[in-house]
């Protein structure tokens, strides 16, 4: 049986809030990315991955929130706070050419940015394509899928004999 799925919004505000990561093949591409579009993302809260952030703060001098290394947890605390609704965001350079330690945590990243309907930029065109949307600059409200009623209707599914 299909359960019937309900919706909540969620909303962005002007000021998004960025997810910057690289691979490490693709780090001085995201870099020079950055650099190139300094002032419009110097107007949003910006927060990455540990290495990715250093390197933005440090080449770029733009504030990052670095959380800790892709390898070691990063990207799966960046999805944690994507489900809690704190980054709605990501741009991530992730590399199609080397298999990385950390990818089933990649797989669950871009999964739960699906899932929660964020904007996700993978290469330098599809960010270039985002950064220049007018929707930067605007309020914008997200549809996801409403867990808590969904919850209810399946646990009471599974109670029945
Ligand atoms: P890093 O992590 O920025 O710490 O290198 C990126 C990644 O590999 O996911």
């Amino acid at each position: 049986m299909e359960l019937q799925k309900s919706f909540i919004t969620m909303k962005m505000e002007k000021q998004k809030r960025i997810a910057l990561i690289a691979h490490d093949n693709k780090k001085k591409d995201l870099i020079k990315w950055v650099e190139f579009n300094k002032d419009t993302l110097g107007k949003h809260f910006l927060c990455g991955t540990g290495t990715t952030a250093k390197l933005i703060s440090d080449k770029v001098s733009l504030p990052v929130k670095a959380f800790k290394s892709g390898p070691l947890g990063g990207d799966q605390q960046i999805g944690a706070r994507i489900a809690e609704g704190d980054i709605d965001f990501m741009i991530f350079f992730w590399d199609p050419l080397e298999a990385q330690p950390h990818d089933p945590d990649v797989k669950a990243l871009l999964r739960i940015a699906v899932l929660y309907d964020i904007p996700v930029a993978n290469n330098r065109s599809t960010a270039d394509f985002l950064l220049t949307s007018p929707l930067m600059d605007e309020e914008y409200k997200r549809k996801i899928i409403d867990h808590s009623s969904s919850i209810d209707r399946r646990a009471i599914e599974f109670t029945k004999d």
